[in-house]
């Protein structure tokens, strides 16, 4: 691998960044307003641009590189399968997706044994909807205000965050309701139990108001991510699972973000003890090395399927690049005790360091997470939770944010910010040394947001 040192040259850089500019058009971007820095490398838990900086990637990219940039075991799998075979569409049989398959259905809770593979989380989805349609019957869906589904027609539309407004119109069917988040609940609830109980009563009653006759599925992030890593309160996912199963309503797990690892569990879900009727998989599978997502089928739903054709598929579903890459993450994940390592480094390292800056700094209001998946919900006063920036907050009304953030980045540290949050979301594999050098960075950036308190 080149090193940060060997590969500073930033003449080569600022040809990567006009070329960018002259062609590629960028997710979720005023084309005009943007200055994306070129990179020239990433091993581990770095990555490193052409100026000779490198840094501590507390964002796993977007919550992805869960073993982390470049692992060995990875791309020479990917490697040795481009060699052999590159591409075969869907309707073949080989062994190399078949085996994807078999350790996905093997880690996933419950009976959820057949794998429908996608390139990501946004048409996992979309295809865990569509079944869930097919197999009840019925149109509607509720998803949860706080929350990110991704950007394609029915995902965004599932979407409570306000990346939903501008594709709001096409959202026939869509219904949101109030998950369960104490800090600052929808509720007026005291204490986790109350949260627990009030969410629970108020998706019953949404649901006794849509018609629980025309509600296909509710879906939920195990641990909603995107939204604030709001992890639920003991009891809130089996009470979802009880009343799905009294309606006869399909219950959609969404562990895109979730999923493998990075909860310290193998799937969000184990630490509940829930099984949904479909959990939809991406990112951490493979680490995004190949795009590569899913759907884990249960046995009923799949039946629906049985004797009748699936109406869904995509050219590059079970991917053979994509699904050697899986092979290989998984058994890495596995072998090197990955997840485990995600589960120790989060209750001994993060999560105590964590709750000992925030009693330092005036302006984080909460901690919450597990394994390597931290939010910072940062506060303009601790004693009446307003946050540190408005809701959607942009340009000169974001500035805390940004300083934030610049303070991370030249302090070493890329940070995961989002509205008035900061998560702290290394790789899996990330080691207790890395983690503690950036949580000093963090902790020093911190006094930039202290500053607007
Ligand atoms: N669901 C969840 C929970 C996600 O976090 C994301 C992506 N952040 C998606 C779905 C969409 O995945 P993708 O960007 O791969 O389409």
């Amino acid at each position: 691998t080149t090193t940060p040192s060997a590969s500073a040259d930033p003449a080569a850089g600022a040809a990567v960044k006009a070329a960018d500019r002259a062609h590629v058009f960028h997710s979720w971007s005023a084309q005009g307003l943007i200055d994306p820095l070129p990179i020239a490398g990433a091993e581990g838990s770095y990555f490193w641009d052409y100026d000779g900086n490198r840094y501590l990637d507390f964002s796993s990219q977007l919550v992805n590189t869960n073993i982390g940039h470049q692992h060995p075991k990875v791309v020479a799998a990917i490697q040795e399968q481009a060699a052999k075979l590159c591409t075969i569409a869907p309707g073949f049989a080989v062994d190399v997706r078949s085996e994807a398959a078999r350790l996905v259905a093997e880690r996933t809770p419950g009976d959820l044994d057949k794998i429908f593979f996608t390139n990501g989380g946004a048409e996992a989805v979309e295809n865990a909807v569509r079944m869930a349609r097919l197999h009840t019957g019925r149109a509607k869906v509720l998803s949860a205000y706080r929350s990110y589904h991704g950007a394609t027609a029915t995902a965004i539309n599932l979407t409570g965050d306000p990346r939903r407004w501008p594709s709001d119109t096409a959202s026939a069917g869509v219904i949101h309701f109030w998950g369960p988040f104490l800090y600052r609940s929808a509720f007026h609830a005291e204490n986790e139990q109350q949260e627990c109980e009030r969410a629970l009563a108020h998706l019953e009653q949404t649901i006794a108001f849509e018609g629980p006759q025309s509600i296909a599925a509710i879906i939920l992030e195990t641990v909603p991510g995107t939204a604030g890593i709001m992890v639920p309160p003991a009891g809130y996912l089996a009470g979802v699972r009880e009343i799905c199963d009294r309606f006869g309503i399909v219950f959609i797990l969404d562990e895109v973000m979730a999923g493998f690892g990075r909860t310290g569990a193998w799937f969000a879900a184990d630490h509940f003890g829930v099984t949904p009727d479909l959990l939809t998989f991406a990112k951490g599978v493979n680490s995004g090395y190949v795009p590569l997502g899913g759907v884990a089928i249960s046995a009923e739903i799949a039946a629906t399927f049985d004797q009748r054709p699936y109406p869904g598929g995509l050219t590059y579903s079970g991917h053979p690049l994509a699904c050697a890459s899986a092979v290989a993450t998984m058994n890495a994940m596995a072998e090197e005790r990955i997840v485990e390592n995600a589960a120790e480094i989060g209750e001994t390292v993060i999560g105590p360091a964590l709750h000992e800056i925030a009693a330092r700094h005036p302006s984080v209001g909460e901690v919450r997470g597990m394994g390597v998946f931290w939010a910072l919900d940062l506060v303009k006063n601790k004693e009446t939770r307003e946050p540190l920036v408005p809701y959607n907050a942009s340009g000169a009304a974001n500035a805390p944010m940004a300083e934030f953030a610049a303070a991370c980045k030249s302090g070493g540290l890329w940070p995961f910010v989002n509205m008035n949050r900061t998560h702290v979301v290394p790789a899996c594999t990330v080691t207790e040394a890395e983690a503690k050098e950036g949580l000093a960075a963090l902790d020093q950036a911190l006094t930039a947001a202290d500053a607007h308190t």
